[in-house]
């Protein structure tokens, strides 16, 4: 019965000229998310408006799906869309419409009508009377409030006419393009996924880093990832992610550096990595899944000391969240069961079994004096030598 989507979104954050950015970059990436449903689609933007028009036979609930992942929609109204053929014609339809929506329901409603088109030969308060009265004798099941009705029914009146009653909750933010491009550091944990989502939200776009230590992780570690970034992609667009060989530069680590230093030292040198592979993208910043002390290498100290080998800023959209609130999200955005399955993490291969919770910065920077002979060219082959895949 629907045709159409009208496309609601917060229009209140994005005056002037940003408006056109907004919904061109919103305009866009629902072209992006329809082309992974079957069906041909056409989207619109018309008056402060933005529309999705479906021209072939197409699944419902599955263009539903796909519209809920595109960041910066607030409400999906699917519409009944006609010509304007006079009230009469206009009646018809929209007890049609009622009938077919509403069948046997004893819900009370309102009509809405909002006259674009001023050439309209009655004015929108007459339509909505005459449309209830309509209504009634068509459904005497129905009953009108105007004050807190069940169903509000807009009809917008312009060259041709909308019909619409239903909004559908969409994921809110702002549209992926509108807000430059960050480095996402993404393992196989729970978390990380999640933070990418959020800043995503947020209108960013995402690249993503992972490091492998192969062969004390595995290849089945690494599809893992590939799999969350495919996850993290239905909302924020194809991620470029770049898998580092980490395996050298652990190994140097553990064998030159205290061992209860480790996962503090090899934090430094991912946030190293990932800066400079962000650098080479034209990324803005960091994206990490740390929440303030949820693991030894997360206390306020070792984020303190981790964070220090950073000029780029370091979002952490996770920082104050506790880990079931994060694990509500990952089921949300369904990456919760990827995350869970059970294979190793290059970080807790090497982990002591009582790492500092309380590093000290001058302390960790002598243990990283002693990496002086090779550390640099291992940095340098680690990041020449990064695979780059395309997770869409
Ligand atoms: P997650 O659930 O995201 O793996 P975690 O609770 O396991 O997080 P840590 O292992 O301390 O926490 O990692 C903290 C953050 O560092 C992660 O959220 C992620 O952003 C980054 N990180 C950790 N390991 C890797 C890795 N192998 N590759 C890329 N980033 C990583
Ligand atoms: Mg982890």
């Amino acid at each position: 019965m629907f045709k159409m989507f009208l496309i609601k979104y917060a229009e209140i954050a994005i005056k002037g000229k940003n408006r056109y950015l907004f919904e061109d970059a919103l305009v866009e990436q629902i072209r992006h998310a329809l082309k992974q449903v079957e069906g041909s689609f056409e989207v619109t933007k018309e008056s402060g408006r933005v529309y999705v028009s479906c021209l072939s036979e197409y699944d419902f609930d599955e263009v539903v799906e796909a519209l809920k992942r595109v960041f910066g929609i607030v409400g999906i109204c699917p519409v009944v869309h006609i010509e304007d053929k006079g009230f009469e014609n206009l009646a018809d339809e929209v007890v049609r419409y009622m009938g077919q929506m509403y069948p046997g329901q004893k819900k009370s409603f309102k009509v809405m009508t909002r006259r674009i088109k001023k050439t309209y030969p009655m004015e929108s308060m007459e339509v909505s009377a005459e449309l209830g009265g309509r209504i009634l004798d068509a459904f005497p099941e129905l009953s009108v409030d105007v004050h807190e009705p069940q169903i509000v029914l807009h009809v917008e009146i312009r060259k041709t006419i909308y019909i619409y009653s239903e909004t559908i909750p969409g994921p809110g933010g702002m549209p992926i393009g509108t807000n430059g491009k960050a480095m996402l550091l993404l393992s196989g944990g729970i978390d990380s996924p999640v933070a990418g989502y959020m800043i995503a939200k947020r209108g960013v776009k995402i690249d993503a880093v992972y490091f492998h230590a192969p062969p004390y992780t595995s290849e089945r570690a690494k599809q893992k990832v590939v799999d969350l970034a495919k996850l993290v992609a239905r909302y924020s667009g194809p991620i470029h992610l770049k898998v580092v060989n980490f395996t050298d530069i652990q190994l140097y680590i553990y064998d030159k550096c205290p061992h209860d230093e480790l996962t503090i030292i090899m934090r430094r040198y991912m946030m190293r990595i990932a800066q400079s592979l962000a650098k080479e993208e034209g990324c803005l910043g960091l994206i990490t899944g740390e929440s303030i002390g949820q693991v030894a290498s997360q206390t306020m100290q070792s984020l303190a000391v981790t964070n220090e080998v950073c000029t780029m800023p370091v979002y952490r959209p996770l920082i104050g969240f506790d880990k079931q609130e994060i694990v509500t999200i990952a089921e949300k955005i369904d990456t919760y069961e990827t995350s869970i399955l059970p294979f190793e993490d290059c970080c807790t291969i090497f982990v002591a079994k009582h790492p500092v919770t309380k590093p000290n910065l001058k302390s960790i920077q002598r243990s990283e004096t002693k990496l002086t002979e090779n550390i640099d060219a291992l940095v340098q082959t680690a990041i020449e030598t990064a695979e780059t895949i395309v997770c869409e």
